[in-house]
């Protein structure tokens, strides 16, 4: 037998997911947002399932090509568009639209041979300082970039930095929304703008004629904890899970790992279970962090290692070796643990967690669940 360790995709949370980016914003088109091989969940193990988006943003030309050889034929949007010059070859063979967020990636355009002119998103920097145009270099960009013959149609482009949090007054979204507003006034083009927490926050308070659902597509949470999966209807499109390989019983002073950092103040039965940071499982879990065991929920016990790691059993006599363990995401009976919750225990984001699932671990497609 394999080790027990296994995540499962699940299509039809998916499915639902982006349903849900559509619903909070009906008169947008959809990106699903498919960069770092769908946030960890597989590009073609997921492509089906997102067929119903008008198109998929990403940052990897490989991961655009693996698009076009699975059929897609429609709009495909490089976020960071090029990285160097040739790469505007690529973009009119496979038909890529990009990001033109530096007057570099303007000369490279400006230097390309191309018989079809191309369509492009000219990024603000509205307040974020990543990528983009500042607000008082935008204009020239956009006239450069509109008397190009390799040119279509301009559109615009910005990322809040705030989307997620309370920041809605200065330094937040509503200021950077408000130098959007102000730079792009009176220029055509259409305008793509929120991200998940955007779709889910603030789809009231903006037009972005194209939404660009990340995280919300694989059931996580942008603003977890103030909201969690049920708040927004989301479900977990990612189940990492494994079985109990080892079983101790423990008495009051007993320790449990490395570090000996956990120590037993009663008698405890503790299950070891297969699954350690080198499948993707934060070793910044602490003791106490959640986890499901044939459906009901526990906790982790001591320091996670690099293969293992252990959970509390004393109040569930009836699980032992071979009992199921879910680390995140569907429990065998339908019961859910949140991937932010995880995250959240090990002091970071369900992205990060998603992203970071091993390449040793087997991935299982669920078509239906
Ligand atoms: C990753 C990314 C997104 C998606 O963000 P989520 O928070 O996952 O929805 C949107 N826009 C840009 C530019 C990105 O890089």
């Amino acid at each position: 037998m394999p080790r027990p360790i296994e995540a499962l995709i699940h299509t039809q949370a998916i499915a639902h997911n982006l349903a849900r980016a559509r619903a909070h914003a009906p008169d947008a088109q959809v990106w699903a947002v498919v960069k770092a091989n769908a946030y960890g969940h597989g590009i073609a193990n997921t492509f089906d399932a997102m067929r119903s988006a008008d198109g998929f943003a990403l940052l990897d030309f490989a991961e655009a090509q693996l698009l076009r050889e699975l059929g897609w034929r429609g709009p495909i949007l490089l976020l960071e568009g090029c990285f160097e010059a040739r790469d505007l070859e690529l973009c009119s063979r496979l038909k890529l639209w990009h990001a033109v967020h530096s007057e570099q990636q303007i000369d490279w355009l400006a230097m390309h041979k191309t018989h079809e002119p191309h369509r492009v998103f000219l990024k603000l920097n509205s307040g974020m300082n990543r990528l983009g145009f500042t607000p008082q270099n935008f204009r020239a960009a956009w006239t450069r970039l509109n008397a190009l013959p390799q040119v279509d149609e301009i559109s615009l482009m910005t990322h809040f930095s705030d989307a997620d949090g309370d920041r809605l007054g200065a330094c937040g979204i509503a200021e950077q929304l408000a130098n959007f507003e102000r730079v792009t006034a009176d220029l055509p083009g259409e305008c793509s703008l929120s991200n998940s927490a955007a779709i889910l926050r603030h789809s009231e308070a903006l037009r972005s004629d194209w939404v660009r659902s990340g995280i919300m597509t694989y059931g996580g949470v942008p603003d977890f904890p103030v909201h969690d999966q049920q708040h927004w209807d989301l479900r977990p499109a990612m189940t990492l899970r494994s079985k109990i390989i080892g079983v101790q019983q423990l008495q009051a002073g007993d320790t449990v790992g490395y570090g000996s950092s956990f120590t037993a103040d009663k008698p405890m039965r503790i299950g070891v279970v297969a699954c350690g940071y080198a499948d993707g499982y934060p070793r910044h879990c602490p003791t106490g962090t959640p986890v499901l065991v044939e459906g009901v929920r526990s906790t982790t016990v001591g320091r996670v290692s690099m293969d293992m790691l252990a959970v509390d059993l004393t109040d569930l006599p009836r699980a032992g070796l071979g009992s199921e363990v879910t680390l995140w995401g569907q429990g065998p009976k339908g019961q859910v643990l949140p991937i932010d919750e995880v995250a959240h225990a090990a002091q970071t984001i369900g992205y990060e967690l998603m992203c970071a699932l091993a390449p040793r671990v087997p991935v299982t497609v669920e078509r239906s669940d």
